[in-house]
């Protein structure tokens, strides 16, 4: 993923674009029912706060600040705007745990299936022995929204290895060491938690208490993750990720609740479904939480919404282009499918 977003990167560089790092937006600029623009926080390290488009306002961010913070109600309808606050953030909040080692880790005896030796260590999920105990995890995490309460033999998680990755894109940048994770956990949504949002984040007592939950529901699967082998766990809880990247509302990875009414087709709300805002000319959606289809399709999200760019007259893309097969046009629109015009 790394890769491949500097990969992105470079590529809109090199076609004009202009990036502009740590210039948080505050509000999106509104006026006469269109959007004219953005105006960053006081703190952004642009100097000029306003910026005004002359195309349009793609806002990237969650649905829900973008909705509840950056447009605000003066410019929305109030019934419009409860469903935004309706929309569910549960489930998907994920506790996230790296850890660092000397050796690599090895299965214990019953977890081998190949003759290989050194045995190869994959990716891992655990542990799948029954349904009591996959309805044991579902009942605390998303029915009564506490924090895991399941002896660590019970969690349940999935662990990506060292040896996932290729020789050449080494998880680890020290030499002689190896990095596994992230181990994740579906753990309760901090914002849901019934014992507040700090509930597993009050202080380092409560950190030292998770990193051993997971080293030792690790270790039931793991032989040598013990304290010769281990040097550090690196620990990322759902309100962490919150600060470090505002767009994970929740901790989640796919930023609204993965359910039938929230998901796919019906992301996140019919009125939204060609990524305009209904009622603000010039504004369109590019957030995973925002717009159809969703979390881990990762541009699916940017290209669909070029479609709509294209029938706006907003983009103009060269040759390269091509339109999807299910891309149906919009009456009164310029179609997306090259050389059809307007239909
Ligand atoms: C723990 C975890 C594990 C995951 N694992 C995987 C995986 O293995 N594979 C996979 O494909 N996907 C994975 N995902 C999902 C993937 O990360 C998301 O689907 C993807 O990042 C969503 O992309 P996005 O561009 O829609 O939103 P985001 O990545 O949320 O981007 C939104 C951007 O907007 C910025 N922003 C927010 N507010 C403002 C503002 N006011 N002004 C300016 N900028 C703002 C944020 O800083 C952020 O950079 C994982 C997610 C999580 C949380």
């Amino acid at each position: 993923m790394h890769g491949y977003y500097h990969a992105i990167f470079r590529c809109t560089i090199a076609n004009g674009a202009t990036i502009r790092t740590c210039c948080p937006v505050e509000e999106i600029l509104i006026e006469h029912g269109r959007a004219v623009g953005v105006r960053l926080r006081d703190d952004a390290t642009w100097g000029n706060k306003t910026i005004y488009a002359n195309k349009a306002v793609i806002s990237a961010a969650h649905i829900k600040p973008t909705f509840l913070k950056l447009i605000g109600p003066k410019h929305l309808d109030a019934g419009f705007l409860q469903r935004i606050k309706n929309l569910s953030l549960k489930g998907g909040s994920l506790y996230m745990t790296h850890f660092l080692t000397k050796e690599e880790l090895r299965y214990r005896p019953q977890f081998k299936w190949t003759n290989e030796e050194p045995h190869p260590f994959a990716v891992t999920f655990y542990c799948m022995e029954n349904m009591e105990i996959y309805w044991k995890n579902l009942e605390c995490v998303l029915g009564r929204q506490q924090n895991l309460d399941v002896p660590p033999e019970e969690a349940m998680w999935g662990l990506v290895s060292a040896q996932t990755y290729a020789p050449t894109m080494p998880q680890c940048t020290r030499e002689g060491y190896h990095i596994n994770g992230p181990l994740f956990m579906m753990v309760p949504t901090p914002e849901y938690n019934i014992d507040g949002t700090l509930a597993m984040d009050s202080g380092s007592e409560d950190t030292k208490k998770w990193d051993e939950y997971m080293r030792k529901t690790l270790s039931c699967v793991v032989e040598n993750i013990d304290d010769d082998n281990l040097v550090q766990i690196f620990h990322d809880s759902p309100w962490e990720q919150v600060f470090r990247n505002t767009g994970m509302l929740g901790g989640s990875w796919y930023g609204t609740r993965c359910d039938r009414d929230e998901w796919w087709n019906e992301r996140p709300l019919q009125e939204l479904a060609r990524y305009r805002v209904p009622d603000i000319e010039g504004l369109y959606l590019c957030h995973q939480s925002a717009a159809h289809p969703g979390g881990l399709c990762l541009m699916a999200v940017g290209y669909n919404l070029m479609h709509i760019l294209i029938e706006d007259g907003i983009a103009e893309p060269g040759d390269w282009w091509y339109e999807s097969p299910w891309y149906i046009p919009e009456e009164g629109k310029i179609s997306a499918k090259p050389g059809q015009g307007k239909v």
